[in-house]
């Protein structure tokens, strides 16, 4: 019977477990490289320093968002990182051997917020830094005395903020514009009503007077209201559009029936050209709310002269354009016009009833609509809005 040597059973095992070295050394391998991977494409920052400061490794999200120096690897913390309250807070952690992670907000570049983590890490304790730590030039050997201190370096995490910070000073704006729109024409209100008690309105005339100021400032608030609530069920998609096949010229022909009189009261002659039969799929409602917004507007912004609506295809998109021969929009404020509660002239918006809220409602509709808008104007001389959405087919 055969019997197999004990030099074969030796050759077999050591065969045996060199391959499983090799296979967990390439599982290492792959791993190793997985993880820098991950690193490299994170959106966080992501920096190393050693003992001296000195950078050992910074992710391509750190070097876009926060370094100051091209390959920051290999170079001082100073020539990188301009942001002081990060530069002290590494000295501190440093100076101390801080064992705790430190939170801190810095500002990076191009006006961009960051929320930091530094964590203290040490390469001794049998822990491993998933990232290539060789620095680019070799720490110099003589200088170590301690080498526990020399083996530490620290992490930092940079995330992004910025947007979170734009979103939070929308939303206290909101919340401010809001009180003061409402608290203005509830001040009237007050005002005018204890006048009146207070013995006006035993006079005819100014108890109709004052009564009609009264409404006006109502109906000023339930504008504001009606708006408000549009807008909120706009952007929390709580507004259901529902779409149907819409002949455009017959939807604006009816908008303007109704703003025709507005417009010849004050001499505008307002016309409309729509040329050929288009259909959209539309929310009519919504539409039309769009329509009468900008058409109002026109004749609102304007004192004498024309208002012209036409209607177009451009290529798979039906093209609106309302031009008028107003006041126009002086270019400094063309990039923030729809934004809510964004006015040229606070007053002059209120004196006529606007609530400041039209613009920022269009643009929803019709981005709803898979649209876009935009404007054009010139101060003085008159302004075009225009927005383009998808033909039926
Ligand atoms: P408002 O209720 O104040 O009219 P909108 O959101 O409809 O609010 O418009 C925002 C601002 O844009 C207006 O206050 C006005 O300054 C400006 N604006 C809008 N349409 C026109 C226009 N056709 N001509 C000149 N300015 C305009």
């Amino acid at each position: 019977m055969w019997r197999p040597s004990e030099d074969s059973d030796t050759d077999f095992w050591r065969s045996r477990g060199n391959s499983i070295l090799q296979r967990l050394m390439v599982k290492e391998h792959m791993k190793q490289r997985l993880l820098e991977a991950v690193v490299k494409e994170m959106q966080i920052g992501v920096m190393v320093t050693d003992a001296d400061k000195r950078f050992l490794y910074a992710n391509p999200f750190f070097e876009k968002t926060f370094s100051h120096a091209t390959n920051p690897e290999g170079k001082n913390l100073s020539e990188v990182v301009k942001d002081r309250a990060v530069a002290e807070v590494i000295d501190r952690m440093l100076i101390s051997r801080a064992e705790e992670p430190q939170e801190i907000a810095v500002e990076g570049k191009d006006g961009h917020f960051f929320e930091a983590r530094l964590v203290p890490f040490s390469l001794e304790q049998g822990n491993h830094v998933a990232v290539n730590l060789t620095p680019t030039r070799p720490a110099c050997a003589g200088v170590s005395a301690d080498r526990s201190a020399r083996s530490r370096v620290l992490i930092g995490f940079f995330h992004d903020v910025t947007e979170e910070k734009r979103v939070e000073a929308i939303k206290r704006d909101f919340v401010a514009n809001v009180s003061h729109e409402l608290r203005t024409p509830l001040a009237s209100i007050k005002g005018y009503a204890e006048t009146l008690l207070d013995g006006a309105m035993d006079d005819k005339a100014t108890l109709k007077n004052f009564l009609t100021i009264i409404d006006r400032h109502a109906n000023r608030m339930t504008a504001l209201i009606g708006d408000l609530l549009t807008l909120s069920m706009l952007e929390s998609h709580q507004m259901p559009m529902s779409f149907e096949s819409l002949d455009i010229k017959e939807l604006i022909q009816a908008v303007i029936q109704g703003l025709e009189k507005q417009a010849a009261d004050k001499g505008i002659s307002l016309s409309l050209d729509v040329r050929g039969r288009l259909a959209v799929n539309g929310d009519r409602d919504r539409l039309e709310q769009v329509m009468v917004n900008l058409i109002d507007n026109a004749i609102k912004y304007t004192n004498k002269g024309t208002v012209k609506v036409t209607g177009r295809k451009d290529g798979n998109m039906l093209r609106m354009d309302v031009e008028d021969s107003g006041i126009g929009i002086p270019e400094k404020d063309l990039s923030r016009i729809f934004e809510r509660f964004y006015r040229v002239d606070k007053g002059r918006s209120r004196e006529l009833g606007g609530t400041g809220l039209g613009l920022a409602i269009v643009k929803h509709i019709i981005q709803g609509h898979n649209g876009k808008i935009w404007v054009s104007s010139r101060h003085g001389k008159g302004s075009t809005f225009s927005f383009t959405i998808p033909i039926k087919r």
